[in-house]
C-alpha cells in the first residue's frame, strides 16, 4: 500500500502560500509517499493547476451532501472535482464542533463525494473528556460506522484518526494509544467490508505530528500515513514529514 502525508491548510493562505506548494511539490517528486495538499477552496484550481506536472494531488477540506442547489456559501462535490480535486476531507473535528455535523450528514458528504468521483478522507477521534471516561474505542467505532456508507474500497475512502485534543495543541497520544486505536478501526472497517477491502484502506494518524515525531508515529502498527494541520503549511515543516514516509 503506498502511504499518504495529507496536509490540510483549513483557512490559512492566499495567493501568497502558492510558492509554499511549488516547493512541497518538489519534495514529493522524490518521495515514495503519495502527497496531497487540501487548501482553502479559493486555492483549490490555482493550486491544482500549479501542481499539475508534480506528484501532489489536491483536495477539498468539506463538501455539501446536495449535488447543486439553493445552499448559499457552499460547495459541492462535482465543483470541487472541477477545481482540480481528487480528495475530499469529510467529518473534521472542526466541522463536527462548529457546523454541528452529525455521523449521518457526514455519511451523506462520503456519498456526494463519491458520486464526483472523489476519494473521502472520514476523520474521527475522541475528544480528551471521552478518553479519560475510556470510551475511546467506542466513540471512534461508532462514528466510523456511522460516517461510512455502505460500498467502501481502498481507492474512494481514507480514513483519519484525530483525536480532538490533540489537535494543534502539540499533545500527541503515546505510540500505544495510536496502536489500539488503529488496529480498533482497521478490525471494524474488516468486519464491515471484508479483510482484503480493510486492508487496503490507508489509516492516517493526525494531531500535532511534526518532523520530529513523524517516524515514531509512522512506525506504529496499522499508520499508513499523517493528516498534517499546522506542519503542512511550509515545505520546510511537511518536507520531513513526507521523507519520514520512505
Ligand atoms: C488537523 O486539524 O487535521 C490536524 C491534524 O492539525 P495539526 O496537525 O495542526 O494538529
Amino acid at each position: 500500500m503506498r502511504k499518504l502525508a495529507a496536509g490540510n491548510w483549513k483557512m490559512n493562505g492566499t495567493s501568497s502560500a502558492l510558492c509554499e506548494a511549488e516547493a512541497i511539490g518538489e519534495v514529493a517528486n522524490g518521495a515514495r509517499a503519495e502527497v496531497l495538499i487540501c487548501p482553502p477552496t479559493t486555492l483549490l484550481s490555482r493550486l491544482s493547476a500549479l501542481l499539475s506536472e508534480s506528484p501532489v494531488a489536491t483536495g477539498g477540506q468539506d463538501c455539501h451532501a446536495a449535488a447543486s442547489g439553493a445552499h448559499t456559501g457552499d460547495i459541492s462535490a462535482d465543483m470541487l472535482r472541477d477545481a482540480g480535486a481528487r480528495y475530499v476531507i469529510l467529518g473534521h473535528s472542526e466541522r463536527r464542533t462548529d457546523h454541528g455535523e452529525t455521523d449521518e450528514a457526514v455519511c451523506a458528504k462520503v456519498t456526494a463525494a463519491w458520486n464526483a468521483r472523489l476519494a473521502a478522507i472520514v476523520c474521527v477521534g475522541e475528544t480528551g473528556e471521552e478518553r479519560d471516561a475510556g470510551n475511546t474505542l467506542a466513540v471512534v467505532t461508532g462514528q466510523l460506522k456511522g460516517s461510512i456508507p455502505e460500498g467502501a474500497s481502498a481507492e474512494t475512502l481514507v480514513v483519519a484518526y484525530e483525536p480532538v485534543w490533540a489537535i494543534g495543541t502539540g499533545r500527541v497520544p503515546t505510540t500505544e494509544q495510536i496502536g489500539e486505536v488503529h488496529d480498533a478501526l482497521r478490525a471494524s472497517l474488516a468486519e464491515r467490508f471484508g479483510a482484503e477491502v480493510a486492508d487496503g484502506i490507508r489509516l492516517l494518524y493526525g494531531g500535532s505530528v511534526k518532523g520530529a515525531n513523524a517516524a515514531e508515529i509512522f512506525a506504529v502498527s496499522n499508520v499508513d500515513g499523517a493528516l498534517v494541520g499546522g506542519a503542512s503549511l511550509k515545505a520546510a515543516d511537511f518536507g520531513p514529514i513526507i521523507q519520514a514516509l520512505d
